[in-house]
């Protein structure tokens, strides 16, 4: 196989054919094991008989109502289940077709909630630096990822971007223990510069995906965050399109933190990936100014709520509810990480082992004392694909964690329902490929 000049080059790719359970195979045969459910998304495995089921019946009866016209069985039903996941006051959504859909609309209707307090002030968008937050141009514009963002600099919304918050890579001169702090305060401090009165909302992911590998917040900086916010009247939107939908073993992730955000995104985990779907979930307080105002957030589009969508998200919802699968995650990802520890957490090009539940981050480093990464000119991470691939497992290595640039990650993200034999099997191809083709120091 041969190794990609860039990451985002087009390579010959083999053709998917079927999958069941946490293997796919492709056209010749060859069978892979998804270890990172695509980008943390088969959370139920693939070719699950009962979610086809819900959407073949769905589709026998009618594919869609549209939103203006109908409303539907699946559509109030998965309204139900999330808001009842989601505890507190996050009842209210927009039903979308994906995570940059969801996070686009998590800003206008924070926009838009000010708009309907008479504060048309309140324009500015604040995120932090290695995040991302989707493709459209929105999202991108909150989004620190320089790579992604580059060809379109110029013609992106004005965002702020603070520090990362990574215990492992602290911002330069403070120690870990002291990140939580010194991030929020970095919050607070830029709050004041622009003045409150300018800032719209503080959007994050309570768990870093591709952008940082699996990261959470330390201690008690969610905390934190939500009272700067809430004293300087700015909305809290949490990210979770990655890390939300009971990937991190809460089926919130901020739950884990006892924090509750005042909007928030899902996609990836909702359907599972039998369906496109996403949701920007906001709480009573964030929607009774925009209905008085408005009647509804000014957002969505023809396949919002799309039923067969609401469907899909559905039959997944009840099964991961009632197969427990959020708590099985919680359980097993402790050991899931311990399993990774033990089989590579003492070589020496592996720098940090972290994440949540079933959301785990492995950090590759060329010098483990200085956690210095490798050259990217290696693009070790594209290797790192490539030889895993190759040997049958799924994985997803992403680069550009230090400072947009160098960095070398893996996520490891199985389905919810994968057996323990199959976690064994991810680690131990993992730590296999990952002796292949790891550079000898
Ligand atoms: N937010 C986060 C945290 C994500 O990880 C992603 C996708 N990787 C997005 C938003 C965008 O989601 P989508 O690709 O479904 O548009």
């Amino acid at each position: 196989m041969s190794i990609a000049a860039s990451a985002w080059e087009p390579v010959v790719l083999p053709k998917i054919a079927w999958g069941k359970g946490s293997y796919v195979y492709d056209s010749s045969g060859k069978q892979y094991l998804d270890g990172s459910g695509g980008p943390a998304v088969f959370c139920l495995g693939h070719g699950h008989e009962e979610v086809n089921a819900a959407i073949k019946s769905q589709l026998d009866r009618v594919a869609h109502g549209y939103r203006y016209t109908f409303t539907s069985d699946p559509l109030e039903q998965l309204n139900a289940i999330v808001a009842r996941r989601c505890g507190g006051s996050l009842t209210r959504m927009v039903l979308v077709t994906g995570g940059s859909e969801a996070v686009e609309s998590c800003l206008k209707i924070a926009l838009q909630y000010h708009a309907a307090r008479g504060e048309m002030t309140r324009r500015r968008f604040i995120s932090r630096q290695r995040s991302w937050h989707g493709n459209t141009l929105g999202a991108l514009s909150v989004s620190g990822f320089s790579e992604r963002r580059a060809p379109f600099e110029g013609a992106l919304v004005e965002a702020s971007f603070l520090s990362p918050v990574n215990e492992y890579r602290p911002p330069m001169g403070v120690a870990p223990e002291q990140v939580a702090e010194y991030c929020a305060n970095e919050l607070e401090r830029e709050i004041l510069r622009l003045g409150a009165e300018h800032v719209a909302a503080f959007i994050f992911e309570p768990v870093v995906g591709a952008a940082g590998g699996a990261v959470p917040a330390p201690g008690d900086y969610a905390r934190r965050v939500r009272a700067i916010c809430d004293r300087f009247g700015v909305l809290m939107i949490a990210d979770e399109v990655m890390c939300g939908a009971g990937r991190c073993g809460t089926w919130r992730a901020l739950e884990h933190d006892g924090v509750e955000p005042d909007i928030m995104a899902v996609a990836k985990g909702l359907a599972a990936g039998y369906f496109p779907l996403g949701a920007a979930i906001y709480s009573e307080r964030v929607a009774k100014p925009i209905i008085e105002r408005y009647g509804a957030p000014l957002t969505g589009h023809t396949f919002t709520a799309h039923t067969t969508g609401c469907a899909a998200g559905l039959a997944v919802q009840t099964i991961v509810e009632r197969e427990r699968l959020v708590e099985k995650v919680a359980r097993e990802g402790v050991e899931l990480k311990s399993m990774l520890r033990e089989a590579i957490g003492g070589r020496d090009y592996v720098g940090d082992i972290r994440g949540r539940g079933f959301f785990i981050g492995i950090e590759l480093v060329a010098d483990r004392a200085r956690k210095e990464p490798f050259d990217p000119a290696l693009q070790l991470f594209v290797r790192v694909r490539e030889r895993t691939f190759a040997n049958g497992l799924i994985c997803y290595p992403a680069g550009g964690n230090v400072d947009g640039v160098r960095g070398d990650q893996i996520i490891v993200a199985p389905p919810y329902n994968a057996s323990r034999d199959e976690l064994a099997e991810i680690v131990d191809k993992l730590a296999r490929s990952l002796a292949e083709v790891v550079p000898a120091p």
